[in-house]
């Protein structure tokens, strides 16, 4: 008898531990479902990529084979943002880069909560990106200046960040809504004026109208435009010094959230541009002969190009004026300084796609042809997101 009840219990216990064990398999699924057998997955048996790229940064990288091995461009610029954020500065808390796919139901419960995912969100060490088509610089850079951040230096940031009324006079409630709800969901939708448009709309103070919901957005949208669109933003700092922009995209770079040289930087390739539109003017009115005023303006931009190189040699931008400076020496026929230069662009920090494989190109033309090979494995590598070359190049 003792026995029965003894056997009874221990089955009823049984049931439940198993009704228990049920109930958790089926929370695992509901919660992190498809996602979560894809991570094993992927780490069990990791593409050649995804073996780079955790050697490269250190951190895993999470996502469908259809969003990263299947999609370089992607994978092209994750690596590549990944790779200008951390020269600007490293990294301190990264544990995983996920790309979010787009199908409801490869999504785990947490990449559902759907005001996290119009465009990805960063928190603590994750960065998850939910590309629309495919992934964009944009939504890289927002989410790693969240990052990039350093909220001990939240006082400090928030003490010299220009007042924003919008942030500072709704109530708490209003703030998280609009933040959250209406921002994420609507805001960054119907956001389709430039940046240029929003700075001059609100004096000179915000990028786009997604910065004015709240500091921190501020704070991630600025970073993020100096980091897409560097040249917008040197001009109008160097034009005007004095606006709230510039006193944000200071403080920014005291805390190395972005680079430092964009006004060096706008001014040096203003001067290159001048002297190609002063080329054409030549042309026009058959002033191209000889010494001309084009002549001028390159000379202008050598000397600022070479302070440039001098003051900034590990900036991501070395590669982009040294190469410009290739090419006006080539204009002026010094064919000897335009080597000198491009082998500097070879070997500058970033590899600016644009500007690296150009570097080759013409190094290809005027020095050994073995830089066109190494153009063409550069654009193979390129187009394939190889990540050693996207990072060290070919040459
Ligand atoms: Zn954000």
């Amino acid at each position: 008898m003792g026995d029965g009840s003894t056997q009874a219990g221990t089955s009823f216990l049984k049931k439940r531990k198993r009704a228990f064990f049920n109930f958790f398999l089926a929370s695992v699924i509901a919660l992190g479902g498809p996602s979560a057998g894809n991570i094993i997955f992927n780490d069990l048996f990791p593409s050649q990529q995804r073996k780079d790229f955790k050697k490269e940064f250190g951190f895993d990288l999470h996502g469908w084979r259809k969003d990263i091995e299947e999609q370089p461009t992607n994978l092209r610029t994750l690596v590549l943002s990944l790779q200008k954020e951390r020269l600007i500065k490293p990294f301190s808390n990264m544990k995983e880069a996920r790309i979010v796919p787009r199908e409801f139901w490869k999504q785990s419960l947490w990449e559902k909560i759907p005001f996290h995912f119009v465009t990805g969100q960063y928190f603590s060490g994750n960065l998850l990106l939910l590309p629309n088509k495919v992934l964009t610089f944009h939504q890289v850079f927002h989410e790693l200046s969240h990052e990039k951040y350093n909220y001990s230096t939240l006082d400090y940031f928030a003490q010299g960040w220009p007042a924003t009324d919008n942030n500072l006079t709704r109530p708490d409630f209003m703030k998280y809504f609009e933040h959250y709800i209406i921002s994420e969901y609507i805001l960054h939708k119907l956001d389709s004026k430039e940046s240029q448009q929003w700075l001059e709309e609100t004096g000179f103070s915000f990028v786009s109208k997604y910065a004015t919901t709240s500091f921190y957005e501020d704070v991630a949208e600025t970073a993020k435009t100096a980091l897409s669109d560097p040249l917008l933003i040197g001009k109008l700092v160097r034009e005007q010094p004095e606006s709230d922009l510039s006193k944000k995209y200071e403080i920014l770079v005291k805390d190395s959230l972005v680079s430092g040289d964009l006004v060096d930087l706008s001014l040096t390739m203003k001067l290159y541009d001048a002297s190609l539109v002063q080329k054409v003017r030549d042309l026009e009115t058959g002033a191209a002969t000889g010494i001309s005023p084009q002549h001028e303006y390159l000379r202008t931009f050598f000397v600022k190009a070479k302070s440039f190189l001098i003051e900034n040699p590990q900036s991501v931008y070395t590669g982009t004026i040294a190469t410009l400076a290739g090419l006006a020496y080539e204009k002026m026929c010094l064919e000897d300084a335009a080597i000198t230069y491009y082998h500097l662009a070879l070997e500058a920090p970033y590899k600016d796609a644009e500007y690296y494989a150009l570097a080759l190109k013409r190094l290809g033309v005027l020095e050994d042809e073995s830089y066109t090979e190494a153009y063409q494995r550069y654009v193979e590598g390129y187009e394939a997101a190889d990540i050693p070359t996207l990072i060290y190049g070919t040459h």
